[in-house]
């Protein structure tokens, strides 16, 4: 399916957006402006993703990547930090300050080295450990069977009540009180309630386990007001910063002091090598974004969003595992709309809506082939789409798993039309107005 474009010769010819990158690769340049053009016109639905600012992008895009810096601020292998560690004392001061933490190891590469730096810091190979199972809505890095934190340790799982949808801390503490796990792991990737950080913390301290808090999916709300925080429940606060953080693709570890040289050495010289310091940067400038009165708007407008995405599903017929929304995300269960969740998610990318395939807790289907499509509202929101857009946004999507049982390509064909006109209205954030894109 192609989307409706701009004839090229319709527009006046535009400089090109990379123009060293055109000049020395054409054929990479041309992949960078297709992805440019799809980003644009398409309603990204996926609730882990969103748009960075152009800030973060050159940000992210500079010389800091030239540089070698193993080790931390006044503690390096190599000399030449003057610029270096000033970028990294701001992002870590950044922070504190945000998250109202003591300490913050701003250098994981991502969310799941820095979930293994974790267990570097606070268990030995063989111990026990605890977290939400995968199916249920955890993370893979939570001691799940195919993640090397489920074979290098002996990963015990809670899950979801199968009449609420929601955890049961009863279960929680039961499990927690009779296998002692050294690390227990809250926090998920489906998961589209408050998350109970002083519930969690309570079973932690009483089963003597570390507590992590993994916000990856979160962060961005809970800097915003708009979701509790895990301070001061969670001994160690692992996240993402390219989520609902709106940052370049990094991560963060925060903790107490009494934490902290456990959890830097884990990183380096434990896990990793030298930090990418130009990811660094652009978590300097995400940070110092999400610190203005405009993000806590922001944090806000997704959850109105979603709620408002939700309840418009919810009047078309749709079953919402735990039957709706706190947060930035939905769990659409299509058993009863007789569609595989693959099957929707494959016409609605036709459709020009990106969403992801996903099990639902109790999912009688495959993790390949499952029930449900997880959708969230971080994307739209940093577009400017309002709740006003919300029952359109929940049309199409009724339309096109219709479309999907029927096989009705037309059908998606005329959503795709209708998005790409929506979408054209919304600027994002980083990409130029579709007419300065390559067609
Ligand atoms: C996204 C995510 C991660 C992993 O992050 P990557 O950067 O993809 O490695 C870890 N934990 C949770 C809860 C996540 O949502």
């Amino acid at each position: 399916m192609t989307a409706p474009v701009t004839p090229a010769t319709a527009t006046p010819a535009t400089p090109a957006r990379h123009p060293a990158l055109t000049a020395a690769d054409p054929e990479l340049a041309a992949l960078v402006g297709a992805e440019e053009r799809l980003q644009a016109d398409t309603l990204r639905l996926i609730p882990s993703e969103n748009y960075v600012s152009q800030a973060v992008l050159e940000a992210s895009g500079t010389v800091l990547q030239n540089k070698y810096s193993e080790g931390y601020p006044g503690r390096r292998y190599y000399e030449g930090q003057q610029n270096i560690d000033r970028v990294e004392r701001l992002a870590v001061a950044r922070a504190r300050s945000l998250f109202g933490v003591e300490h913050a190891n701003v250098q994981p590469y991502s969310g799941s080295p820095a979930n293994l730096a974790v267990y570097l810091a606070f268990a030995e190979p063989g111990d026990t450990v605890m977290g939400m199972a995968l199916p249920m809505g955890g993370h893979l890095t939570h001691g799940w069977g195919v993640s090397a934190t489920g074979s290098w340790f002996r990963g015990v799982q809670y899950g979801v009540r199968r009449d609420t949808g929601l955890v049961d801390f009863d279960e929680v503490r039961e499990l927690a009180l009779k296998e002692r796990p050294k690390v227990i792991f809250c926090g998920g990737t489906a998961l589209p309630r408050t998350i109970d950080f002083a519930a969690f913390g309570e079973i932690a301290r009483e089963a003597g386990a570390v507590l992590v808090a993994d916000i990856a999916h979160i962060a961005g709300l809970i800097a915003g007001g708009a979701h509790p925080s895990p301070v001061p429940h969670a001994d160690v606060i692992s996240t993402t910063t390219h989520k609902t953080l709106r940052g370049p693709r990094g991560a963060m570890l925060m903790c107490r002091e009494e934490h902290a040289k456990a959890v830097d050495k884990a990183v380096f010289p434990g896990l990793q090598g030298g930090p990418h310091n130009h990811t660094t940067a652009g978590i300097a400038v995400a940070l110092h974004e999400a610190a203005q009165p405009s993000f806590r708007d922001y944090a806000h407008a997704v959850v109105a969003n979603a709620g408002a995405l939700a309840e418009a599903l919810l009047a078309r017929g749709f079953e919402l595992v735990s039957g709706g929304t706190d947060n930035h995300l939905v769990l659409m269960d299509l058993t009863s709309k007789e569609v595989p969740g693959k099957v929707a998610a494959q016409a609605l990318d036709r459709a020009g809506i990106v969403v992801n395939y996903n099990t639902v807790p109790f999912d009688p289907r495959k993790p390949f082939d499952p029930s449900g499509v997880r959708i969230g509202t971080p994307s739209l929101t940093s577009r400017g789409l309002t709740a006003e857009h919300m029952p359109a946004v929940a049309d199409w999507i009724d339309r096109g798993v219709a479309a999907a049982r029927r096989g009705d390509e037309d059908a998606l064909a005329a959503i795709r039309a209708e998005v790409g006109e929506l979408m054209s209205a919304f600027p994002a954030p980083g990409l130029p107005t579709l007419p300065g894109l390559p067609a």
